[in-house]
């Protein structure tokens, strides 16, 4: 399935939540959910209370279009996260938050995760010192992501990095907010996902 280039804010009004996907916009009064709590279309308004599979469906693709992950790939994780020890939603959760592109909006790089992955594919950024640009390789403790020398010159990054230096940052990255580095200190737990999924109607969803 090709990857959705229509609206931002039209996905959110679809899930009827803010899923921060323009950056600033998001915070201010523009926001068209604040704006308008109806679904988008001719019968936004008159949708019908959804049953069970529908919540499912819904929050899968609420956290789809949060991390701006593709269906196929979406599906990996879970086939991963439920492979693996532990509450197979919140793996779900911390393998998601392990994205490169993800990772570089949390360390503060990036207005949005879209810009994030665009960022990403477009060669910005070092990987433990080498060339990087895949946003869904999933990064491990220990791992280092770096500005290149070159990108830090530009005005963009110029811009990014002084709104970085204001952000907030979460606790499994250390980041070096001077020198646009952030180095992964822990996987990341539920608590550290600043969004309120409930991840267990995902598992739910797949595991029919
Ligand atoms: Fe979603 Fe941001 Fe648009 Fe609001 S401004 S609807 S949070 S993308």
């Amino acid at each position: 399935m090709a990857r959705y280039t229509g609206p931002s804010c039209k996905l959110c009004r679809r899930e009827g939540v803010k899923l921060f996907l323009k950056g600033d916009r998001c915070l201010s009064d523009k926001c068209a959910v604040s704006r308008r709590t109806t679904a988008p279309g001719q019968h936004g308004a008159n949708r019908k209370k959804i049953e069970e599979y529908g919540l499912q469906l819904r929050e899968k693709q609420k956290a789809r279009r949060y991390y701006g992950v593709q269906e196929k790939q979406f599906k990996s994780y879970y086939v991963a996260a439920d492979k693996k020890e532990g509450i197979a939603g919140e793996n779900l959760l911390s393998i998601l938050e392990r994205r490169f592109d993800n990772v570089v909006y949390r360390m503060g790089l990036a207005f949005s995760r879209k810009e994030a992955r665009q960022l990403v594919i477009h060669g910005h950024f070092r990987l433990n010192g080498k060339k990087a640009n895949i946003p869904s390789i999933l990064l491990k403790v220990g791992d280092v992501i770096s500005l290149k020398e070159d990108s830090r010159s530009s005005e963009k990054f110029k811009t990014l990095i002084e709104a970085m230096q204001t952000k907030v940052t979460p606790k499994w990255l250390e980041v070096d907010k001077e020198n646009a580095t952030a180095k992964v200190i822990a996987i990341p737990q539920r608590d550290d996902v600043d969004f309120p999924f409930e991840e267990q109607l995902i598992i739910e969803l797949y595991s029919k």
